[in-house]
């Protein structure tokens, strides 16, 4: 047990966790999550950070339930907020990406409770239903039992022999791969480029075509979801929201253009793809009618925060119960403003934004 864990254990123990939650609780709390894992299955162990099991995922639901938290739709949190008027412990549950797992276990679970959610979904493995090419390679890397690799004898246009034995290395492995095949391929020879791959791993590719944990939902079942009132939203269309602003204002336009072929409602609020954001952005984002964008920078939104940078807690595999109730109930915010209290006294630099971000997955 680490020194949090023993604090939060403690703090739950002695009935703190309660108090603070009645008493000094505030704002709201926006909750993201990725993808949902079914049960058997071993992406929770490739990615905790990613994945949560559906297990996890329903007991976070029964808990928010137990405890009586307002779960708002977006919009509406928003404009409660706005107008102070939030009801006490006011939650908003999110998804990024837009992972079939959301259509597939996810949506369900959310229903039981009656719990509305928002999906930013990023479109362009909506349209080419592949396996999304970052995760497939890293996947297929972690899951092989090879250590020694030979990236030649996948592609003559790869070169390098590689000795793989940490996630560190790996992950290497994994860039030197997305760099050729990025810059280089269209997506049909990355699809090829994969399954070599995965011959050469001795990973059974079709397999993880087949069980579609790595696709996103395709056109059909956004439109299905969209129709049985989850809120879809934007999260731009190649993952990425690139400085320039130009390309940046493309993401979102392609993003919205693609997304608008099965959802009538309108797209107004955006998740920064993998967290990353700048307070330039934030003027042009308004002209071109987005009304609200999400970090992955946690705390609770309050009447001051900007619309354009909300923050928000990434739960997954890798939060315990304990952590989780800690941020639901405002415990964690407590130990995050004490901790640089303590950080100032000792003459200790404050986190800087930049060393948040770099721990954003
Ligand atoms: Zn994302």
């Amino acid at each position: 047990m680490t020194i949090k864990d023993f604090v939060l254990f403690l703090g739950k123990s002695l009935g703190l966790f309660a108090i603070i939650r009645n008493t000094r609780l505030q704002g709201l709390r926006i909750l993201c999550y990725h993808g949902i894992a079914s049960s058997g299955t071993d992406e929770s162990k490739f990615r905790r950070k990613i994945y949560a099991n559906t297990e996890t995922f329903a007991r976070r639901l029964n808990w928010l339930a137990r405890k009586k938290y307002n779960v708002l739709d977006l919009s509406q949190a928003l404009e409660l907020l706005e107008k102070k008027r939030l009801p006490r412990r006011a939650v908003v549950i999110t998804f990024d990406e837009g992972f079939y797992s959301f259509y597939q276990t996810a949506f369900g679970l959310l229903r039981e409770q009656l719990y509305p959610a928002t999906v930013y979904v990023t479109s362009y493995y909506v349209a080419k239903q592949n396996p999304v090419f970052r995760l497939v390679v890293q996947y297929m890397l972690w899951k092989t039992t090879r250590t020694q690799f030979d990236l030649s004898e996948v592609d003559q246009h790869l070169s390098g022999e590689y000795v793989c034995r940490t996630e560190k290395e790996r992950d290497d492995l994994a860039w030197e791969i997305f760099r050729f095949a990025e810059t280089r391929l269209d997506e049909e020879q990355r699809v090829e480029l994969a399954r070599r791959l995965g011959q050469y791993l001795s990973v059974d590719y079709d397999q993880i075509v087949r069980r579609r944990f790595l696709h996103l939902m395709t056109p059909e079942q956004i439109r299905e979801m969209h129709d049985a009132g989850v809120d879809i939203q934007l999260h731009t269309h190649r993952h990425q929201f690139p400085l320039k602003e130009e390309r940046a204002r493309r993401e979102i336009i392609d993003n919205r253009t693609a997304l608008a072929e099965v959802v009538d409602r309108p797209m107004v609020h955006l998740a920064y793809p993998s967290g990353l954001w700048s307070e330039a952005a934030f003027e042009w984002l308004k002209a071109i009618g987005v009304q609200s964008a999400a970090t992955c920078e946690v705390g609770p939104n309050l009447p001051g925060t900007s619309r354009f940078s909300l923050r928000r807690f990434i739960d997954s595999e890798n939060i315990s119960q304990l952590e989780f109730e800690a941020e639901l109930s405002g415990v964690a915010d407590l130990l995050r403003s004490l901790r640089s209290k303590i950080k100032l006294w000792r003459g200790q630099p404050e986190e800087t934004m930049a060393d948040v971000r770099s721990q954003v997955t």
